[in-house]
């Protein structure tokens, strides 16, 4: 293997520890919920799903759940986006 490659997969496998380093502007995804599956985007820092939680509410278990795993690659509006009290707080109530 060409070593100039070899240096590349290091630098990769480092920048993968990093997900910081990753700025996710758009997302389109399929989540398979309990029951259905949803359409799930993200676009301009807005969140988007199909369900009808996300329809009345504006956020919903999918949306929490992909702002969760994508979370150091969210910009702050992405993060935040239809969370009005702090996660803490919600947390309290649920434990
Ligand atoms: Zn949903």
């Amino acid at each position: 293997m060409h070593s100039d490659l070899i240096g590349k997969i290091e630098k990769a496998r480092r920048y993968a520890q990093e997900p910081e380093r990753v700025a996710l502007d758009e997302l389109k995804a399929r989540f398979h919920g309990g029951n259905n599956e949803h359409n799930v985007t993200l676009r301009e820092g807005a969140w988007n799903c199909d369900c009808e939680f996300f329809r009345v509410r504006r956020t919903c278990a999918h949306v929490m759940a992909m702002q969760k795993m994508f979370n150091p690659m969210l910009s702050e509006q992405a993060r935040e986006a239809g969370l009005p009290i702090a996660e803490e707080h919600i947390a309290a109530h649920v434990s």
